[in-house]
């Protein structure tokens, strides 16, 4: 998953980064307003985790701006302990939950966890198609009887797919899912992970349409 990270705060920034990636997510991390609203057209995200004291442009207008521009993506707001009014105008303003500094990585997780599954409209963990069930909570795939784990890869790049079964998607979008702007990118990566998933899951698990991309049966 692609995610906007908008924090000023370097310490924070940094933690949240480096424990998004070791999830598996794409993140770009941008540290003022301004910056936020341009990478929220330059890209399609996932999800925006919104600091709200920002220099430039403050986290209440970019999320009244972005929300104004139709980008519908799910915002949590990262928000110090004694902003209570901010917080409930960050909610009134589309945000879809919040976060109080300093917050535990896991409930970051879970947090995002919750509100990509709100969004998606399911309120099952699990997603399923013709031959997987991938358990978001778990990070666990389910094979004919058969259970495996994943590296944090292999889960961002089979997520990906999972969430729309039956839907082609190309090289670029499955590296746009899983590298963010910064980070050096082998021009085999998704056919490397996607190679390592066959050879657990069985070639049948992930379709290959030729020149167009990679799908999992409806
Ligand atoms: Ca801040």
């Amino acid at each position: 998953m692609r995610i906007l990270l908008v924090e000023d705060d370097e310490l924070i920034g940094y933690a949240v980064e480096r424990a998004l990636k070791d999830d598996g997510h794409a993140v770009d991390w941008v540290r003022d307003g301004e910056s936020a609203l341009s990478s929220l057209y330059l890209e399609a995200y996932s999800l925006v985790l919104l600091d709200l004291g920002l220099p430039i442009k403050d986290g209440l207008e970019v999320l009244e701006t972005m929300r104004k521009a139709k980008k519908i993506m799910p915002v949590i707001i990262l928000t110090a302990r004694d902003s209570i009014e901010d917080r409930i105008k960050g909610l009134d303003l589309g945000a879809d939950d919040y976060l109080v500094k300093p917050f535990s990585i896991d409930e970051l997780h879970a947090r995002i966890r919750a509100v990509v599954r709100r969004n998606q409209g399911a309120a099952d963990p699990v997603l399923k198609s013709a031959l997987l069930q991938l358990n978001t909570t778990t990070k666990e795939v389910e094979v004919a009887d058969e259970v495996f784990s994943l590296s944090a890869k292999e889960y961002a790049l089979l997520h990906a797919l999972m969430a729309n079964p039956g839907a082609i998607l190309s090289k670029q979008s499955l590296e746009d899912a899983l590298y963010g702007w910064n980070e050096e990118v082998a021009s085999n990566a998704v056919e490397f992970i996607i190679h390592g998933l066959r050879k657990k899951l069985g070639k049948a698990a992930i379709k290959n349409v030729r020149g167009m991309g990679w799908l999992v049966t409806k």
